[in-house]
């Protein structure tokens, strides 16, 4: 029991560890990917303005300068004399900021250039460059009017802008000290695309394994359920041929004994009974050899064409004779007329199974009810009972070698698990099917579908 238990547990754990490595391992080339491309693309904008720097000695926001300055001049002469409360002066600030970053924004060369160049390398250019200013004041002649001063904060920063350059810069009417930036913003969809392949055979490697793990562990719970079958069967067989054989041998031992001697009657009774009891004996041996035999050969049906409905009627009279008339059974014979090409024997086997287990799963005095119909090219046969019913979670399994439903409560209920079996392979031999329909409590009925 502790070895079954280690069997499933040590591949399942076996594979939660492999998945959790290979979520880590995901998780970590994502994070490994998108470091390097944040250093890649700071490189790449600092190179970029670099060779502005180099090849034109400007670093690309000379003109917005320029215009800034003039604008600057323009608000010291005309805006700054006209201020009067504290709310003028924030709000002459904040348009003061607003304008001149409008004025970067229009008039910086660098975003072009530096887009260009990375272009040229090979690389994507989906990304927003933008402009920081940090600090801003107006030169007056009293001093100077700050406008901006700002640091800040590294959380307010988002973790995909990379700074490419500072700079400070003094003019003839104001300060200034900007930071040019990039916003990576969509670094995910890059380092995707990047990281597109190993992460396709991650996931395919993964599916794999789960596949293949899915697969052993369903053929390891088959096998499990097989073995429980076997082991059940092994046990009803020793119960039923246990059964006869000690009825035999007390028979054997009474029939020893001097003083029955004497009695006829008893003598005759013990006679019978141990020749019902051999004969039982004898079914028993041919349906388990009839299995075995089943299992390795291919049925070889001795086909010929019969008046079905006078077979059904010959069959009923016949098992009611030898079960002592142990249920009702009710006709109902609507194929009239059709012949059908069946085994005899195997269909007997067939309908004799059917209702020798309508009585051996009823409760209550049983009440069968056989029918047959026809139609161009099928005949059906169904046998309806009045017995214990069938179990949903169970029906999908009876027709499965060995498989029995636990019936506790029902004593006379001794069987090996064959006979719904072997009705199926007869069924299916025969070019045809068998279905059921049930519900606990309230009886089965099976349908036999044969071709004509
Ligand atoms: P056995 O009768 O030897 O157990 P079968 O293959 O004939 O084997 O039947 C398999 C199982 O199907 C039985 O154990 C029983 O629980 C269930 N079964 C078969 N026929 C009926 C029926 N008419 N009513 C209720 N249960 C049935």
């Amino acid at each position: 029991m502790m070895k079954r238990h280690l069997i499933i547990i040590i591949p399942l754990v076996a594979l939660l560890v492999f998945l959790a490595v290979q979520v880590f391992m995901v998780i970590s080339t994502w994070r490994q990917e998108k470091e390097n491309m944040l250093m890649r693309y700071e490189s790449l904008t600092r190179e970029a303005a670099a060779r502005l720097m180099a090849g034109k000695k400007a670093n690309g926001f000379e003109k917005a300068m320029d215009i800034t300055d003039k604008f600057a001049g323009l608000v010291i002469s005309e805006k700054l004399p006209e201020l009067g409360n504290t709310r003028d002066t924030a709000n002459l600030r904040k348009k003061v900021l607003d304008q001149t970053y409008s004025i970067l924004q229009k008039n910086e060369v660098i975003s072009s250039f530096t887009k260009e160049y990375i272009k040229k390398q090979g690389y994507s250019t989906s990304y927003k460059p933008f402009v920081w200013i940090s600090y801003l004041s107006l030169l007056t002649d009293g001093g100077q009017f700050i406008i901006a001063d700002t640091v800040p904060n590294d959380d307010e920063i988002a973790k995909t802008v990379i700074v490419v350059e500072s700079y400070k810069e003094e003019h003839n009417n104001f300060v200034i000290a900007y930071v040019s930036l990039i916003d990576m913003n969509e670094i995910d969809s890059l380092v995707f695309k990047k990281a597109f392949f190993s992460i396709l055979l991650i996931t395919i490697s993964i599916l794999i394994v789960v596949l293949v793990f899915w697969f052993t562990w369903r053929n390891l719970m088959e096998e499990k359920r097989l073995s429980g079958l076997k082991s059940d069967f092994i046990n009803n067989m020793t119960h039923e041929l246990k059964t006869p054989l000690s009825t035999i041998t007390v028979a054997g031992r009474t029939l020893e004994k001097a003083q029955i001697n004497s009695d006829p009657g008893k003598v005759l009774e013990t006679a019978k009974m141990i020749s019902k009891q051999s004969v039982n004996l004898n079914q028993l041996i041919n349906t388990i050899l009839e299995v075995s035999l089943l299992e390795r050969t291919e049925f070889e049906l001795d086909r010929q064409k019969v008046n079905a409905d006078e077979l059904t009627h010959q069959i009923v009279t016949s098992f009611l004779t030898s079960c002592d008339g142990c249920a009702e059974v009710q006709e109902e014979y609507k194929a009239t007329g059709i012949s059908l090409p069946v085994d005899i024997v195997y269909f007997t086997t067939m309908i004799n199974n059917l209702l020798s287990n309508a009585v051996k799963y009823c409760d209550k005095d049983p009440v069968i009810l056989v029918s047959t119909m026809a139609d161009n090219n099928e005949f059906q046969i169904s046998v309806t009972d009045n017995g214990v019913g069938i179990p949903h979670d169970h029906i999908d399994h009876i027709f499965e070698k060995f498989y029995r439903v636990p019936h506790g409560n029902i004593h006379k209920t001794k069987g090996l698990g064959l006979g719904l079996y072997y009705v199926k392979r007869i069924a299916t031999a025969h070019g045809g099917d068998v279905s059921v329909s049930s519900r606990s409590d309230h009886g089965s009925t099976f349908r036999i579908k044969l071709p004509l």
